[in-house]
């Protein structure tokens, strides 16, 4: 699949573009699950050095959470700024670095890998299910809540079990 833009109407004038893409057709194989299309907000405008283009993404995801690793969906929303500019400029520097600069060759351009790559660049590396997660019992293996969480054996009582395993 391919969201292409041409860009030789593109004026000063901001141009917004709405798709939806398929989970299917964002070719992501990790190890999360995108739940429903992604909408796909683009905003392009031509700039003195070429054009800035937006990309914005927004789906549900499924998460697994990595203190508890448990499953959870949340609303997942990327977007970055890409500066476009025609190859023949190439010798020339940016100064903006925090501005990734994408060279292009065509009057169009596919939006699709731009998509897909800010999709991967903003997923999460740790999810958290929720911020104050508490994770796993390291006893019993069962999600830790604030409230009660104990176990009745303790040391003391685990002696006692023990002393009687030995008598029989
Ligand atoms: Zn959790
Ligand atoms: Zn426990």
């Amino acid at each position: 699949m391919k969201i292409l833009v041409v860009l030789k109407d593109i004026g000063y004038e901001p141009k917004e573009f709405k798709t939806t893409v398929s989970p299917e057709d964002m070719g992501y194989y990790g190890e999360y699950d995108i739940l429903e299309d992604v909408e796909v907000n683009i905003t392009v405008r031509k700039t003195d050095i070429g054009y800035a283009l937006k990309v914005k993404g927004e789906t549900t995801m499924k998460f697994i959470c990595a203190r508890c690793l448990e499953e959870f969906e949340r609303r997942y929303i990327f977007q970055d700024e890409n500066i476009l500019r025609k190859s023949v400029d190439s010798l020339e520097r940016l100064s903006d670095k925090d501005v990734e600069t994408i060279y292009i060759d065509k009057d169009e351009i596919d939006v699709m890998p731009i998509l897909r790559d800010i999709f991967l660049t903003f997923l999460p590396i740790n999810p958290l299910c929720s911020p104050d997660c508490l994770g796993i019992c390291p006893v019993c293996g069962s999600k830790m809540y604030k409230e009660r969480h104990k176990h009745k054996v303790s040391t003391r009582k685990l002696g006692d079990i023990l002393k009687k395993e030995v008598r029989m």
